[in-house]
């Protein structure tokens, strides 16, 4: 046995607790039951209040990224929090190997943790071959399986999204809860994998609660990868515009990680990179596109909005934007701006990390093209960092809605 696989299972044989960020709260409680059908005890960590922020600044720089300040901090607080035995506990990171400081979120764990808790190994899931020794090896089957595992957590999290405004939070949760619960009791069988039955047991438990023909006020959220999704991050941004009157749009999980793959793609194209992987890539693109088509026939005949089809976005992009440029969340940003406010969704925050150069220039700094090709667009960018408030978020996001399109 390699040392790669022995490290692994130890953490099974040894009962690891693994702490891992709630980035996508439905996607990951989905993901986490797949890896812990596997073996592994995967506890997702829901932070509230500024201690973890505190907790983050104070064993990080904060011209450190604010989302690797911000889950040092999560870690941390879970730790010290005199619940785990600290010999067998783990944490887990997803890392994308872009250019800019993602590649080095794993070291800097190390660095902040190896004073405090220098026996608690920081992990990782990536498909660049990132920190190979402590990076979770992933077969076909699993591969398979928590591809599905994005597909429905993308379904839930669209469907909630657009019920929310208009229906009581309890009657959601509710919808919710069940098809959680119909999910989690097939992982590990076959029926796991059968996604159009699947998708059609999500739909039909979500019918009562389809959105009105006539629809509030739609806002896309965009932008770095884990400030967008994490409500903790971004101050629970999205409950702030449901409040506001708003129906909230987030692109799917699925879409970011096609983004990666169709990266790998263009990488080999453009500079003969990827020469033994390309044809995986090339498989599992087409892969994602099936699945995700899946999904869209699912919702025909409802008033539910399905997910932008992947090929849209990639021409949407190539607009205003080369899709050579893969910095921080790359040309993904403006494509999905363009596409958004040359559909419905008019009204866009862009969300983005303070000091975070590479999304400032595909964020901010392509709002301007969007608009001279969408007039009509509506888009402020905020930042977000450890130590500001939500009191001047939410003032810049009034402002922004003041001229709700
Ligand atoms: S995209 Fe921005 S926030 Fe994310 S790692 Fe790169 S520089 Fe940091």
């Amino acid at each position: 046995m390699n040392s790669r696989k022995e490290f692994f299972q130890k953490l099974i044989d040894e009962h690891y607790t693994i702490l891992a960020p709630d980035m996508c709260p439905i996607q990951f409680h989905i993901l986490a039951n797949i890896l812990n059908h596997d073996g592994f005890n995967i506890k997702i960590i829901s932070p509230e209040g500024r201690e973890a922020k505190d907790y983050g600044l104070s064993v990080i720089h904060n011209d450190a990224c604010y989302p690797v300040v911000i889950l040092a901090g999560c870690f941390m607080k879970e730790l010290r929090s005199g619940n785990y035995d600290l010999d067998h506990t783990a944490v887990i990171i997803s890392q994308t190997g872009g250019g800019c400081r993602a590649s080095n979120y794993l070291s800097l764990f190390n660095k902040a943790f190896a004073k405090e808790f220098p026996q608690v190994p920081v992990i990782s899931i990536n498909f660049s071959g990132l920190e190979k020794e402590r990076s979770l090896p992933f077969g076909l089957r699993r591969g398979v399986k928590m591809l599905a595992g994005v597909c429905y957590g993308d379904m839930l999290m669209n469907l909630v999204l657009q019920s929310e405004p208009y229906y009581p939070k309890d009657e959601v949760e509710a919808a919710l809860n069940d098809c959680l619960s119909m999910l989690d009791a097939q992982i590990g069988k076959r029926s796991f994998l059968n996604k159009k039955k699947n998708y059609a047991r999500i739909v039909e438990r979500f019918k009562p609660l389809m959105p009105p023909q006539k629809r509030k006020p739609l806002v896309g959220i965009v932008g770095e990868i884990y400030v967008k999704y994490s409500p903790y991050a971004n101050n629970h941004l999205a409950d702030f515009l449901v409040k506001e009157g708003c129906e909230v749009v987030y692109p799917s999980l699925m879409e970011f990680l096609q983004y990666c793959i169709y990266n790998s793609l263009e990488d080999h194209k453009r500079y003969g990179k990827n020469k033994l992987s390309f044809p995986i890539w090339k498989l599992a693109y087409k892969y994602t596109l099936r699945i995700c088509a899946e999904a869209k026939k699912a919702l025909e005949g409802t008033s539910f909005r399905p997910y932008e089809d992947f090929r849209e976005v990639v021409e949407a992009g190539q607009r205003v934007i080369s899709t050579g440029v893969k910095m921080g969340e790359g040309w993904l940003i403006p494509a999905e701006m363009v596409e958004y406010t040359s559909g419905a969704v008019k009204n866009i925050v862009v969300v983005q990390p303070f000091g975070c150069l590479p999304n400032h220039i595909v964020g901010k700094g392509m709002i301007r093209p969007v608009k001279e090709l969408n007039p009509e667009a509506n888009i402020v960018p905020i930042d977000f960092d450890a130590s500001s408030t939500s009191v001047n978020q939410e003032n810049r996001l009034k402002l922004m809605l003041a001229n709700l399109a």
